[in-house]
């Protein structure tokens, strides 16, 4: 490298640590707006946020970082690190100037107030006080991804903002595959008596729930000392740089699955977060590799581990101990059939991993007709509620449970959805190829461990970062792009057990 190129790379690491510093400052301050910040500060914190927004933005577009990251592209080799740095910086630097202020501004304001219209809508079960409001959105949505650019259609650009590399085409077929398989097992399922979440319903001291959830993330390897959890009504997960990575729970005193899963959930995410290399903190590789490739590591942990025989095996003398009058009762297989029972519900966060992906497979078709102008606003409620008909087999009572329960829309976030169903595929891909490295990941989770499965993920997943694009990443760590095959085989084999299901709906077509 030229003594001019290692002077281009410090200045361009330098402003990258200023923008690093502010996006770490603004999670920090959204972190304590959703735990502890007192209900009165509400304004204050609006124009403090405001303000470090615009800081960040400012500098992560200024002119001066733009040059330096153009005259090193050139030379940058991406199998390095310096080169991954300089295509993914650059890739930000282009994304965040493309799109004209006024537009940001624009939808800035109309998210601002859709919000709360939203909000009101959805308390009302009213559409029409929404409709309006997204008919404004929709068109400003339309117009980023013309901003942005797109050859095929107009949610490729969105899309490619949370999944670098994956358009709608690619999406539209892997939901082709997992429509086919997934609709007669729901049907079958469906059909068969309720009643296998009976265990999860009763009185569960808050405390106790909240001395399990700790002593499993422990086990799973979540580092307390570079961590935290507290409350939030939406549970989430906010890294704060590396020595910083908090989770967030919600309890409910007569349900042990919400705070149980949630916090599984977001050690999944904290751990890939902790576990990117130190060698990348306040620069553009830091975090994970996409959204769809974030969610797969938080499903896994919840799903793939929390949901799973082994994994009750060993903890469930300890949840028992715990809570003996509620569970005393209630033998490991029927706990393990109540975590896993599966059933149609109109609402997506309580979908079951059954059904989940069919809920998001109907939002996709639906933002993609929005978009291209095939579907219009005003139509959206009789089509959703047609579609859940469809493929789910059930009516929501009001558009509150149907086409109002989601926040997404009202605050712009189109594309966003798949990131759900790219999330549950490469969880079940990533951990079958852990599986097939490493075969005695099994009969740890039976004790209780899980070194082997952890050092597969932070060296296969975690490490890289943003290093590598989410296909170049999976392809690496499973020798395949993403693919709906492994996660359709995780179902059939859990459900068709579970559910006794027959073998012409849960055989590989
Ligand atoms: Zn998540």
């Amino acid at each position: 490298m030229s003594a001019g190129a290692a002077d281009r790379l410090g200045g361009m690491r330098s402003l990258l640590a200023t923008v690093s510093d502010l996006h770490d400052t603004l999670a920090l301050l959204q972190w304590d707006q959703q735990t502890c910040m007192p209900g009165a500060a509400a304004g204050g914190r609006a124009e403090q946020l405001a303000t470090v927004s615009r800081l960040a933005h400012e500098r992560s577009t200024d002119p001066e970082l733009g040059r330096l990251l153009e005259a090193l592209e050139p030379e940058a080799d991406p199998e390095t690190d310096d080169g991954a740095l300089v295509r993914v910086a650059l890739r930000d630097f282009r994304r965040a100037t493309r799109l004209p202020s006024e537009l940001v501004e624009d939808l800035a304001r109309a998210t601002a107030l859709a919000d709360s219209a939203w909000a009101a809508a959805r308390q009302a079960s009213d559409w029409g006080r929404f409709a309006p409001h997204l008919e404004r959105i929709v068109a400003l949505v339309r117009e980023t991804a013309e901003a942005y650019g797109f050859e095929e259609h107009p949610l490729d650009p969105l899309i490619d903002i949370h999944e670098p590399g994956m358009t709608r085409a690619r999406l539209a077929a892997v939901f082709a595959e997992l429509r086919e398989a997934l609709l007669p097992m729901v049907r079958t399922v469906a059909e068969q008596p309720d009643g296998r979440e009976a265990p999860l319903h009763g009185d569960f001291d808050e405390a106790a729930q909240e001395a399990f959830g700790r002593e499993v993330v422990a086990r799973f390897g979540y580092d307390w000392r570079r961590g935290r959890q507290d409350r939030a009504v939406h549970p989430f997960c906010t890294g704060i740089g590396p020595d910083d990575v908090r989770i967030t729970t919600r309890f409910d005193r007569t349900f042990l699955q919400t705070a149980l899963f949630s916090t599984l959930h977001e050690a999944g995410h904290a751990m890939y977060e902790q576990g990117v290399s130190r060698a990348y903190a306040r620069g553009a590789l830091a975090g994970g590799a996409s959204t769809g490739v974030h969610e797969s590591q938080s499903r896994l942990w919840e799903n793939q581990v929390g949901r799973s025989r082994a994994f009750w095996r060993a903890f469930y003398p300890r949840l028992r101990e715990l809570f003996p009058a509620a569970l005393q009762t209630v033998e490991l297989e029927a706990f393990y059939r109540a975590v896993n029972r599966a059933a149609p519900t109109p609402i997506r966060v309580e979908a079951d991993e059954l059904t989940y992906n069919l809920h998001v497979l109907l939002r996709f078709e639906l933002e993609a007709g929005l978009l291209e102008g095939s579907l219009a606003v005003a139509d959206l409620p009789e089509v959703w509620n047609a579609r859940m008909a469809e493929y789910l087999g059930i009516t929501p009572a009001g558009d509150a449970e149907g086409v109002l329960q989601d926040v997404h829309w009202s605050s712009g976030a189109f594309g966003y959805f798949p990131t759900y169903t790219i999330g549950n595929l490469l969880s079940a891909q990533l951990f079958e190829a852990a599986l097939a490295a490493r075969p005695e990941i099994p009969e740890e989770m039976e004790r209780g461990a899980f070194d082997a499965l952890r050092a597969w993920l932070a060296e296969h997943v975690w490490r890289h970062g943003r290093k590598y694009d989410p296909d170049d990443l999976v392809t690496r760590a499973t020798g395949r792009p993403m693919e709906p095959g492994p996660y359709l085989r995780y179902l059939r084999e859990k459900f068709g057990e579970l559910y006794e299901l027959p073998v012409e709906v849960a055989a590989e077509a």
